[in-house]
Parts: C-alpha cells; structure tokens; sequence
C-alpha cells in the first residue's frame, strides 16, 4: 500500500487524542471514511488546522505496522467556517456529518460531493438551511438507491391520486399507499409534499434548494424527511435528539 496518500475529503468529526492531538474522522474519496490522527493539533500554532467541516485536499501518511492515517497537510478548498459560528447551522452540519458517518456504504464519492455541495449551500445561504436539510436527505436517499418514485405505490402498483395522502410502510422501507401502510402513520406526505419532491428529484441541489416552500409545508416535509432519515439510519441520531434542528 501506498505510505503517502493524497485525497480529497472532509471533516466529519473531530475529537482531542491525547495531550496536544487531535483524532478526526474524515470522508475521502479515495479510502472511505478514515480516521485520521493530526500530531499537534491542539496547541501548536504551525500544526495542521482540519476542524469539522473542512472541505479540501488532504495529505496523508499510513503507517501499515500501526494500520493508522496521519495527517501530513491540508490544502483547503472550502473551511466552511461561517457554519461553525452559528448554532443552528452547525448543528445541521454535524447532523449531516453523522449520518454519513451512519450509513457510509461505499459510494464515497458521491456521498463527497452531496456533502460537499450541502455544506457550500448552508454557507452561501443560511436562510435556506430547511431547504437544505430537505433536500440533503432526499439526494442522500437517491445515493444510498433507496428513493422510490412517488407516483404509485411500491407494494402493490397501485397509482397515486392527484390528491392522495402518501404513507409509509416501516417492512419496505419506503412510501406506500394507505392499505400497504403499517404502524408507522406519523410519516405522512400530503399531495403537496409529494408534488415538491418529485418535482426536485431530478433538479440539481442549487435549483431544488431555490424552490420555495410556504412555511406550513416547510416545517410538514421536514419533519417527514427527519423522521424518514431516522428510519433508515442505524441507530439513534443524536444531532436529530437535540431539538436544535
Ligand atoms: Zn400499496
């Protein structure tokens, strides 16, 4: 294996190692999500500075006696500091960071490139982060290969009607008609949900995150896209327990 690895990656989670280190966990493209040790980090004015969030080329040295990663240098494209000062956005972020932390599959770079976009558009437009957090899940569903058309139902092929309440059922995994619906009634998609994420499934996330939504409907898609993130995510999500999102 190659000593020296040079990838392109972000900080998704960062905690002290030790006296003066930090141990970061860091999605690349070339290796997956990797832990990351970077020497100094926590007093030294010249070590390497990767907080959370920090989008950019990462220099690496492998150790294969030790099986570890050590950050060598950074070469930022985006640090995203402006989501780190605000609470609600940081949040989002590190809401965005766990749960590909949770459901890292092996689709690095595409998951590289919706969080790296995610990331870009809660800095650019921290108004619209609710916009984001939607569409964030939505794309991530289409990553994972795991959205289904909302046009009819994937249980029983039944077509949808114009206005039609959409369920969901917990034993598929996905959006299903009433009949095919189990326990799981609190995930919900009026007519309207569902025209919204069809209509932006096929949008680039600038555009989809451009469509507006009136607050009523905002506040509707979101908790159903929190609660559907929660069902397919492996365990409790403790950005999603916090309230703040
Ligand atoms: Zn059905």
């Amino acid at each position: 294996m190659e000593r020296n690895i040079t990838t392109l990656g972000i900080v998704l989670h960062s905690q002290r190692w030790g006296q003066a280190n930090r141990r970061l966990k860091v999605l690349s493209v070339d290796l997956g999500i990797v832990n990351v040790v970077s020497y100094g980090a926590q007093k030294s004015r010249k070590a390497v500075k990767a907080e959370v969030f920090c989008d950019g080329q990462f220099f690496l040295y492998y150790n294969p006696v030790k099986g570890d990663y050590t950050l060598k240098d950074l070469s930022p494209i985006a640090g995203h500091e402006e989501i780190r000062e605000d609470l609600s956005l940081t949040y989002t972020g590190l809401f965005f960071c766990e749960i590909i932390i949770k459901v890292h599959g092996g689709e690095s770079a595409e998951e590289y490139s919706l969080l790296s976009k995610a990331l870009d558009l809660l800095t650019i437009m921290p108004e619209r982060r609710s916009l984001i957090l939607i569409q964030f899940i939505h794309r991530l569903s289409d990553v994972l290969g795991i959205r289904v058309a909302l046009d009819r139902c994937p249980g029983c092929g039944h077509p949808y009607g114009e206005g039609e309440i959409v369920y969901f059922s917990s034993l598929s995994g996905s959006q299903c008609c009433e009949r095919c619906a189990n326990l799981e009634r609190t995930l919900l998609l009026p007519p309207g949900a569902r025209r919204y994420l069809t209509l932006t499934a096929d949008m680039s996330f600038d555009e989809a995150v451009g469509v507006d939504l009136n607050e009523g409907a905002l506040e509707r898609i979101k908790a159903y896209m929190l609660g559907y993130a929660q069902y397919f995510c492996p365990g409790e999500l403790a950005t999603l327990a916090s309230g703040l999102l």
